[in-house]
């Protein structure tokens, strides 16, 4: 077995069956990805559109992509066609360019909304504010080509469980509230990467994007 498929295994046994494992292979080459593919893995996270591209023409072809990193407006047309899932729709005018690619492509593309919970500048995301005035537009008539299937969030970098587990919570307790003041259903949480999997799905995360717990750690920062 390779270290790979160990530690998705290790990995697997630690989430409850309805949680979603998002593995995250951002600077890890085909060849890596390809154990994964082998261990059963079908779901894969990458935040580059230019690395995310070359990867999808290279492997299997019922494998779901997700883009998680930030996406620029003028790169959307690249995965438009193939792209699975988009975690990082983080203002108005992306969501335009991505219904307006996926009219183009005939698709109707699944979107959550990043919504900014952490207290660092580097992150981002709508304000809670933005994303309550989004769900009370009538966004499913704007954005006829995207379907909004819940919401993301990154917890800040700190050591501080307490803090981290408030953000993420907060996120939760943000979607409970969008579900019952405009019936809307938001059924996709996405929150928790290695380090912070296991708390983010007691606070109410069912989508974990986990990266270096699986492939190892990646040789540069990003
Ligand atoms: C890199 C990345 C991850 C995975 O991070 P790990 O700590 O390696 O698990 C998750 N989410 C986003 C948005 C990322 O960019």
């Amino acid at each position: 077995m390779s270290i790979v498929s160990e530690n998705l295994n290790k990995i697997r046994a630690s989430i409850p069956s309805d949680v979603t494992l998002v593995a995250v292979s951002k600077t890890h080459p085909i060849e890596v990805i390809q154990e994964a593919y082998d261990a059963e893995q079908r779901i894969f996270g990458e935040n580059r559109v230019q690395e995310l591209v070359p990867k999808f023409e290279g492997m299997p072809k019922d494998i779901q992509w997700h883009l998680i990193g930030t996406l620029q407006r003028n790169k959307v047309k690249y995965i438009a066609p193939f792209v699975s899932m988009i975690h990082s729709a983080d203002n108005l005018e992306l969501l335009k360019e991505i219904n307006k690619e996926a009219k183009k492509n005939q698709r109707i593309i699944n979107c959550l909304i990043q919504v900014f919970i952490a207290t660092e500048e580097t992150k981002h995301g709508f304000s809670f504010e933005e994303a309550e005035a989004l769900f009370q537009s009538d966004y499913s008539t704007q954005f006829d080509h995207i379907r909004i299937c819940g919401l993301m969030g990154m917890a800040s970098f700190t050591e501080d469980q307490l803090q981290v587990k408030r953000e993420f919570e907060s996120l939760t307790r943000f979607r409970d509230k969008i579900q019952t003041n405009h019936s809307i259903l938001l059924p996709v949480l996405s929150m928790g990467m290695s380090g912070d999997y296991q708390l983010a799905i007691a606070c109410g995360s069912n989508m974990v994007r986990v990266g270096s717990s699986i492939f190892g750690s990646r040789s540069y920062n990003q």
